[in-house]
């Protein structure tokens, strides 16, 4: 693009009401947030779901850690080597059921890191239409082919890997939680898929891990299923830290770490944040009914109580709470209304869901107590439905 007209496009994102500023935020407690001129708000758009980051061990585990230094100082094949994330991998991985793990940097990065690296030119990549846009970036750095498969539809995917010749490796990629509609993905007829077309499956499960399953293993324990060749999660949403990681085979993990360019040329996340989402893991492990359990009570206390104030939730097994209003304008002047009455809650809208299904999106945390959902809902009560 010419920088000339760079302006023009600006104006055409405002003239459509979707230019947009970041709001800065300082979280005081894991669901309760103030604005710089010192409003408060109740935070319902986070993916601190089981509310790590304001944990005494967890945030205890940082600040030791902090003498290790602030910074890594390189990437993890050069000086950037920090113990912690050695055994960091260590335990993700056996948290994942997998004989190894890679860490990257972020949760984008590594989608971005293990298609880009395992996606040569005689593959195929079957992406589901709903898929996040990491793993659509993803699938256009690698240089396999992509074909999109319509969301979650099996027939329709299996018609696809049926009828679309390859000459080198099939790779299916899904969502294992779908971001937008807290859907999860059909593993189960994925796995059995991918075994009859000799397909490696890829599962994100970034808003599956800490979320489903008995112990928030993520999707492969909520089917109660094994067969996920490449189970990729993030550091930054159920584990309060940042960073991403790819778990799968011996094999495939020094692959990636030395194949995969965002691996390679990049400086890992250091000790401080490393430290953060094992203190977390650990946590986790030791007390799944405390965060899972937690998490899934006020889950379903939300949307009973939704339910209950005539505001009509899309079905979800997750705490990702979806609103259609439909139109663009309607939707946003709706968030506007609670955003100003201290309730943080997303206006999603077309390109980010398809259009005529612009909606509220919300997000329930373990951290959110039972006065915070209950203000929520008057609000939203209160202004729902607009005129
Ligand atoms: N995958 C999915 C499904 C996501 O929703 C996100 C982030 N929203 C990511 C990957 C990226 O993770 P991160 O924020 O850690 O980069």
């Amino acid at each position: 693009m010419k920088l000339e007209n760079m302006g023009k496009v600006l104006d055409e994102i405002r003239e459509g009401g979707r230019f947009r500023k970041v709001q800065d935020l300082r979280m005081v407690t894991a669901s309760k947030g103030v604005r710089r001129d010192g409003s408060e708000c109740i935070v319902f758009n986070s993916n601190d779901y089981l509310g790590m980051t304001h944990e005494q061990e967890v945030q205890e585990a940082a600040r030791d850690a902090v003498r290790w230094g602030t910074g890594s100082g390189g990437a993890r094949l050069t000086s950037g080597a920090v113990f912690e994330l050695s055994d960091l991998e260590k335990e993700l991985a056996s948290f994942k059921h997998a004989e190894d793990a890679v860490i990257f940097n972020t949760g984008y990065m590594t989608n971005l890191g293990v298609l880009y690296a395992l996606g040569g030119k005689d593959d195929i990549i079957f992406s589901d239409a709903l898929n996040h846009a990491s793993i659509v970036d993803g699938c256009r750095i690698s240089r396999a082919r992509t074909v999109i498969y319509p969301h979650s539809d099996m027939a329709a995917l299996e018609e696809l890997l049926k009828n679309t010749p390859v000459s080198g490796q099939r790779f299916i990629v899904t969502d294992g939680v779908f971001s937008m509609d807290g859907d999860i993905a059909p593993v189960p007829d994925l796995i059995r898929l991918k075994e009859k077309y000799n397909a490696c499956l890829i599962v994100d499960d970034a808003h599956g891990v800490g979320v489903i399953g008995e112990t928030g293993r993520g999707s492969a324990e909520h089917f109660h299923v094994s067969g996920i060749d490449i189970q990729v999660g993030t550091l930054s949403k159920a584990l309060g830290a940042e960073g991403g990681y790819a778990a799968a085979s011996r094999e495939i993990c020094d692959y990636l770490r030395n194949v995969s360019r965002p691996f390679i040329f990049s400086t890992s996340i250091s000790a401080v944040t490393g430290m953060t989402a094992l203190a977390a893991l650990r946590l986790l492990e030791r007390e799944p009914e405390r965060f899972v359990g937690r998490l899934m009570e006020n889950t379903r206390y939300m949307k009973e109580k939704l339910a209950e104030a005539g505001i009509p939730v899309e079905p979800s097994d997750t705490p990702i709470i979806p609103i259609i209003l439909s139109e663009e304008e309607k939707t946003l002047a709706y968030a506007s209304r609670c955003i100003e009455e201290g309730i943080l809650l997303s206006a999603i809208r077309p390109p980010t869901v398809p259009a005529g299904t612009s909606r509220i999106r919300l997000t329930v945390t373990a951290a959110h107590t039972k006065e915070e959902l209950d203000r929520a809902v008057a609000v939203m009560k209160a202004h729902f439905p607009l005129p």
